[in-house]
């Protein structure tokens, strides 16, 4: 449906990727860096069914997560079609909104046919100039580090002291955290989150980013990607 709308515009997808089934969110992000790394990219466009049964505001923090890390030059349209459709929207448009490149998330309502004719616009409308990734704060030495089913999660305590609001533990989806004095940790064991209570919903970074102090850090390496530079937007960590 999607690349039919986008072959009447004008367009030849440069990468045909399918998440559906109930990606984690740690999938979604994966996806959306491997297609990113790929040169003379014009947009990014993203269109669920519209009738999907998972929770939307997981692919939307996979995809805010590698938005960011790319910084996001190119623009993008999302079609967040499904459960939870009004949150993933808001937590994609927000947590994107200082990025250089447009980018605008759509429900289940919008047709695909739209989605596409606002993609279209942004392209043809939007001069952006690619920028460098602001620079990421250095952990301090007081961290706690747990391992995911395929990356690690590491807190910076020091930041979590200061942090008002602790959103990591309200927000992890299995609820698998906890505060020790004031400091996220897990209150279940390592070997359980290593093998899947952490259901890398990624969370713990995203929305520690912008409702906390910045403390959560998700490492998700990407087998064959990590060492390259380039791609749509020049940015590769
Ligand atoms: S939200 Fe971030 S800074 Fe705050 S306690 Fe959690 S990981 Fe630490
Ligand atoms: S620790 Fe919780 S919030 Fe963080 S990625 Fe795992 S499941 Fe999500």
């Amino acid at each position: 449906m999607g690349m039919d709308a986008l072959q009447r515009n004008g367009y030849r997808a440069a990468n045909f990727c399918d998440t559906s089934g109930n990606p984690p969110a740690s999938k979604v992000y994966r996806a959306a860096k491997i297609i990113l790394s790929q040169k003379n990219i014009a947009g990014y466009f993203g269109s669920g069914s519209g009738v999907a049964s998972q929770e939307q505001f997981h692919s939307a923090r996979g995809l805010v997560k590698a938005f960011r890390e790319v910084w996001l030059a190119i623009p993008a349209v999302i079609r967040l079609g499904g459960n939870s459709e009004d949150l993933a929207v808001k937590i994609l448009t927000e947590y994107t909104r200082d990025l250089p490149a447009p980018i605008e998330g759509y429900k289940k309502d919008d047709p695909v046919e739209f989605c596409v004719e606002r993609l279209d616009a942004l392209i043809r409308e939007s001069h952006i100039a690619p920028q460098p990734r602001p620079v990421q704060p250095t952990p301090s030495q007081h961290t706690y580090s747990f391992e995911t089913p395929t990356g690690d999660i590491t807190f910076d305590h020091d930041a979590c002291l200061n942090c008002e609001t602790h959103i990591c533990v309200e927000t992890c989806v299995p609820q698998i955290l906890k505060l020790d004095n004031g400091k996220p940790v897990l209150n279940i064991s390592r070997e359980d989150a290593r093998n899947g209570k952490c259901i890398e919903c990624l969370a713990c970074e995203v929305e520690c980013h912008f409702r906390g102090n910045k403390g959560g850090r998700i490492n998700l390496p990407i087998e064959g990607l990590d060492d390259r530079k380039g791609g749509a937007n020049g940015n590769s960590d």
